[in-house]
């Protein structure tokens, strides 16, 4: 398994009103998570409408376009042996209400409409590319070795 998958990762408008956008990087930093790209920023309706495509015809998809717009958000980008999935897995499940304690949903949150974090799904092939690409230039990610990376992979 190679140790640099990417995958998108966006804390949502209430992380970033809550102040939870550190404790969500701390958690992906522990993890050996690495941070390979960052933006600070206001997603407007365009950009809503494109990254949430797959839920056009949902019936909670204009509340989702006017909650992600709502404020700002930190998009980023991580890397790492099965990133996507990872993420998803410390996410916990859509609904915090479902998610197990422990993941970010599942302490931070209560609301499915608000639910803090943003990963690329990993059962949709692709989707940590698409959405990548649908934030960051390419110049805008990073590469770079960290350091404590021998002591996260034996194969590093
Ligand atoms: P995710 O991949 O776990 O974020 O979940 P989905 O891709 O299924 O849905 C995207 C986002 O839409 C979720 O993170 C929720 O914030 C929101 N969402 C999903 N279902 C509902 C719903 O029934 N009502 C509302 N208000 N929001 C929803
Ligand atoms: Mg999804």
């Amino acid at each position: 398994m190679s140790n640099d998958e990417r995958t998108f990762v966006m804390a949502k408008p209430d992380a970033v009103q809550r102040g939870l956008v550190g404790t969500i990087i701390s958690r992906l930093e522990e993890r050996g998570l690495k941070l390979a790209g960052a933006k600070f920023m206001q997603i407007d309706e365009e950009l809503a409408n494109q990254h949430y495509a797959e839920h056009q015809d949902k019936p909670f998809f204009d509340e989702l376009v006017a909650f992600i717009t709502s404020g700002p958000v930190m998009a980023m980008v991580w890397e790492g042996a099965d990133a996507t999935r990872q993420v998803r897995q410390m996410m916990g499940a859509t609904d915090p209400k479902e998610a197990q304690p422990g993941t970010i949903r599942g302490d931070f949150g209560l609301d499915l409409g608000q639910n803090i974090i943003h990963g690329s799904d990993h059962e949709d092939p692709g989707a940590n590319e698409r959405e990548i690409d649908l934030f960051f230039d390419e110049e805008e990610l990073v590469d770079y070795e960290r350091s404590d990376e021998p002591w996260v992979y034996e194969d590093a």
